[in-house]
């Protein structure tokens, strides 16, 4: 079995986001640009799948622009073992990123494809169900735990308040939650190794996806500061000041 994962790059968990001034977007200039954590979780449980001898190669793409490449990079010295970079500098939303997936797995008919429950940066959690539907298959968002047996996925989900165990038919979407895994880090010999793994490149006009956005950004906006918090003498007057503000 084959594994596509769909890696995108995004701005770095750790940085702090400012707003551009005219509040058309976020700030990307000169700032550190990394793997979707979601999708590192993802390329990892498609490597210990392939450890487990459960599928026989990883394939990761990305849609994004040439330095896109370098988080692919960065998947291929974690052990996956071929990339494809569907170069473009349009910001391309969910539902064209889930078109052009449909053209890849046509392409490569993957038996499962990990994606990441959700890109760090517009929060969409669109991009799995998307493609599943596209592609007519079942899903399983939010894994936590994943098993293969035969055509078949055992795959528990994150749930409100506890957990869903379900069995879906291959080939299937399973989104990525956060408790599945803890990513590998790539080793020095490894990454100077995914150097010369093969990289395709394609465009979104190979699949024939049109990316002209479908949404308009009206405002971008910083959270407001917190306010300052005032010091209480006591336990009592503690209590005593949350009954006055009504949070007891
Ligand atoms: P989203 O629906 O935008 O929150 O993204 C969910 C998941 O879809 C991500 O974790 C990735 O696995 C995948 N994805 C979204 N955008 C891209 C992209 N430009 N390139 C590759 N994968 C993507």
């Amino acid at each position: 079995m084959k594994i596509l994962v769909p890696v995108k790059r995004v701005v770095d968990y750790n940085v702090k986001i400012r707003v551009k001034p005219d509040g058309t977007g976020v700030e990307l200039a000169n700032v550190k640009m990394s793997m979707n954590p979601f999708d590192e979780i993802s390329v990892e449980e498609a490597l210990r799948l392939k450890e487990a001898g459960k599928a026989e190669e990883v394939v990761v793409v990305s849609i994004g622009p040439a330095k896109a490449e370098e988080t692919l990079r960065t998947a291929l010295a974690m052990g996956a073992d071929r990339a494809i970079l569907i170069e473009t500098d349009d910001a391309v939303e969910p539902l064209a990123v889930a078109k052009i997936l449909k053209g890849v797995v046509d392409a490569e008919a993957p038996g499962l494809i990990i994606v990441g429950k959700q890109a760090i940066d517009d929060d969409s959690n669109q991009t799995g169900q998307m493609l599943a539907a596209l592609l007519g298959s079942a899903q399983a968002t939010f894994a936590s735990k994943i098993e293969i047996a035969g055509d078949k996925a055992t795959v528990t989900r994150e749930v409100d308040g506890g957990s869903q165990t379900i069995e879906v038919k291959l080939p299937a979407v399973v989104t990525t939650d956060l408790r599945l895994n803890e990513p590998r880090y790539a080793s020095l010999p490894n990454i100077m190794k995914a150097k010369k793994k093969p990289l395709d490149k394609k465009s979104p006009a190979d699949f024939g996806v049109d990316t002209t956005p479908r949404l308009k950004v009206l405002k971008t906006e910083e959270p407001g500061g917190r306010k300052a918090g005032v010091k209480v003498g006591s336990v009592e007057e503690l209590v005593s000041s949350l009954k006055t503000a009504g949070v007891i």
